[in-house]
């Protein structure tokens, strides 16, 4: 089979670069090869089956890597233009999440497949390229079972390491750094922080809304006020996944500080033990802090800040006692182990990065080769920041892509 351009992986960068590069030339034959057995999937997963699609508030503080994520998605149609030509109304929360009118990913989905049908893109699920390699016209490329296909243009859209069971497990990177391209370090992104067990025995299951801080070396590196979920290893919520890229640069240097009563100053709290001791002097530590925070959070804080038996009274609190447990409410601090595994992360830093590639998204190794989406080296934060990057380098990679084959077919 020989075609015009092939685009590897068909999920959201891949769509987009496919429906572009047919808009931009229409003569020329496109086909997605997509490993499963439908396009797509990982879509269908996005912002819990509702696809938060993108963000009104989109800002370079909001993209980490070496590829300047800002500067294609500021060259490209805003998310609405771009949906609105496949039928999809946006509409966005009052933090600023895009969502399809719909509420619906697979309405996202199902409208992208419509688009990629009026355009005559044509759709090979259950090909996994294994290799490519430049041939006499372009590029031959071979699937992991034998099949050979060979086309003048590529467009790797393959993803990174999140979710493997959505397809994307890193082969196509594995692919490119055996042909010479470079590729920074990978990291599960937009995922939980691991930390040691001990550290957080007992509240598994506890949900706390406080500030966030993430910080190595003495230095506060990243802010952030929202909800943190515990489990038996690890500390989740958006606040926490969107600090994880962190993990890449900082390895276990990085801590992560919650301030677990971020409405109350130090001198709120204390006042407030103090009538609490008055009140309940005949109860038991345990029920020190009943009232403030949930019973597993409460019993954590007070056992493991004071180290005495629960058992015992809360009349033989001293002042001491009270200003530890008054900064341990406000710094509680938790050392990082690691990130969690690729199948709960929801997006990698790392990849290739942006000495690999020209303002144009082409390889700057193999003329004719573009990349989009996720396999880049950038990394959004959580809240419709990937798909936007996905859907932006997309209309980048198949309108350049489409450009230089019209000009080569002239
Ligand atoms: C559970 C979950 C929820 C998410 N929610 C959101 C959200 O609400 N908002 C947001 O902005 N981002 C979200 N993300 C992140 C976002 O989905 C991704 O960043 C985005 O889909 C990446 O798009 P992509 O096209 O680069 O890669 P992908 O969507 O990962 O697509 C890559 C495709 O390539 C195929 N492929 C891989 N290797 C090969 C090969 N060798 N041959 C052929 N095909 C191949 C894969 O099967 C896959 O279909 C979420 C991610 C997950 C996992």
């Amino acid at each position: 089979m020989h075609t015009d351009i092939i685009v590897i992986g068909g999920g959201a960068s891949g769509i987009t670069a496919a429906c572009e590069a047919k808009k931009t030339f229409p003569q020329a034959e496109v086909v997605i090869c997509e490993r499963l057995d439908r396009i797509g999937k990982k879509i269908l997963s996005t912002g819990n089956g509702k696809c938060n699609l993108s963000n009104k508030f989109l800002e370079s503080k909001n993209y980490h890597g070496s590829v300047n994520a800002m500067r294609y998605i500021a060259a490209s149609p805003s998310a609405e233009e771009w949906f609105s030509e496949a039928g999809i109304i946006c509409i966005a929360d009052e933090q600023g999440r895009m969502y399809p009118y719909s509420g619906s990913a697979a309405s996202v989905l199902n409208a992208l497949r419509l688009r990629l049908k009026e355009h005559g893109v044509v759709e090979m699920c259950g090909f996994e390229v294994g290799d490519i390699a430049p041939d006499r016209n372009g590029y031959t490329i071979t699937s992991a079972d034998g099949r050979v296909v060979s086309c003048r243009r590529i467009i790797i859209a393959a993803g990174g390491y999140a979710t493997p069971n959505m397809g994307t497990d890193g082969t196509m990177i594995r692919v490119l750094r055996g042909k010479g391209i470079t590729s920074e370090k990978i990291v599960p992104a937009v995922a939980p922080l691991r930390v040691d067990a001990e550290s957080v025995k007992g509240l598994k299951g506890v949900r706390a809304k406080c500030i966030v801080k993430a910080s190595a070396d003495g230095k506060v590196i990243r802010e952030e006020k929202g909800e943190v979920q515990f489990t038996e290893n690890s500390l989740s919520g958006i606040c926490v996944f969107n600090m994880a890229y962190l993990f890449g640069e900082y390895g276990e240097r990085l801590k992560l500080d919650l301030d677990l009563a971020p409405d109350m100053s130090e001198s709120d709290i204390e006042a407030y033990l103090y009538t609490i001791i008055a009140q309940r002097s005949d109860c038991e530590l345990n029920e020190l802090l009943t009232g403030m925070f949930s019973k597993n959070l409460a019993v954590y804080l007070v056992k493991t800040t004071l180290r005495r038996a629960m058992t015992e009274p809360i009349s033989g609190i001293s002042g001491r006692d009270i200003s530890a447990l008054v900064k341990r409410i406000k710094n509680c601090s938790f050392s990082v182990t690691g990130t969690s595994s690729w199948q709960n992360a929801q997006a990698t830093l790392g990849g290739i990065g942006a000495d690999e590639i020209t303002d144009e998204l082409e390889s700057r190794r193999f003329k004719g080769v573009y990349l989009c989406g996720e396999i880049l080296d950038t990394v959004g934060d959580c809240g419709g920041y990937n798909l936007q990057w996905a859907w932006s380098s997309g209309l980048t990679a198949g309108r350049n892509c489409a450009l230089s084959l019209k000009g080569e077919l002239k």
